[in-house]
């Protein structure tokens, strides 16, 4: 037997862990223990899952403290599974993802028009996006600044700059609490489980931002040994 830790919370209590055993079993995955756990254990555990096939994005999950989509995780014996980081938890792994949409709002990331030929395959590549938030879910800046935009916006608006059109409007939403806040640590990259790159799409992003007139906020805070005042 083999044995799960899954953390629990309803608005009720405070959160718990509980531990769940079952049988090794090859090819099984994290969403079809977690339907058995359900089914045979204790019916009131819930989480998210449609269409088990790594598309519908909405059974993604913290494992180990690693976003991952339960759909396609095969579980390991003492593993700790947790609801999506930076999200509010409605009910054991089931989270709100209001916020990220709003993100996606704030930052102006809306489709404007049809993609130009030649990008055609890296807007293809980001219209894959299944939503599933493991990218905001990785992101350490998310823990020291609850309004960064986060890398599942700022994505979608490097793939509006694609189409070839103007989008002043974005880049000029994307300045603060966007761009620069930024470390880019590759958490964002590393976590995406349809192989996008937010980390290159805000390098890009920055880029874009310095030709509209903007450059990096964090330069004018440095003094690069530099004494300009005055006497
Ligand atoms: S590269 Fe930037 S957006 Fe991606 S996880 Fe790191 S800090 Fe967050
Ligand atoms: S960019 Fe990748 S990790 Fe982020 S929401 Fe889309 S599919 Fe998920």
């Amino acid at each position: 037997m083999s044995k799960i830790k899954i953390k629990r919370f309803d608005s009720r209590r405070e959160p718990t862990s509980i531990d769940m055993e079952y049988p090794l079993k090859d090819g099984l995955t994290l969403l079809s223990l977690l339907h058995k756990l359900k089914n045979t254990l204790d019916p009131s555990l819930s989480f998210s899952g449609v269409c088990r096939s790594s598309v519908c994005g909405s059974c993604s999950v913290m494992v180990n403290g690693k976003a991952q989509l339960a759909c396609s995780y095969k579980p390991c014996d003492g593993d700790y599974i947790e609801p999506l980081a930076y999200h509010t938890v409605k009910r054991d792994l089931i989270v709100d993802k209001t916020k990220t949409k709003k993100t996606l709002i704030d930052s102006k990331a809306w489709l404007q028009s049809e993609p130009i030929a030649t990008n055609a395959p890296k807007i293809e590549l980001q219209s894959s996006c299944i939503l599933c938030d493991s990218c905001f879910s990785a992101c350490p800046v998310m823990a020291v600044n609850e309004n960064f935009l986060g890398p599942f916006a700022l994505t979608r608006v490097y793939k509006n700059t694609l189409q070839g059109e103007q989008n002043s409007e974005s880049i000029d939403a994307i300045q603060t609490n966007g761009v620069w806040d930024c470390t880019l640590c590759g958490e964002c990259t590393a976590a995406c489980p349809q192989g996008i790159d937010p980390k290159t799409d805000i390098m890009n992003l920055r880029s874009k931002s310095v030709q509209s007139g903007y450059s990096d906020p964090n330069f004018a805070n440095m003094s690069f040994g530099l004494d300009f005042t005055m006497g």
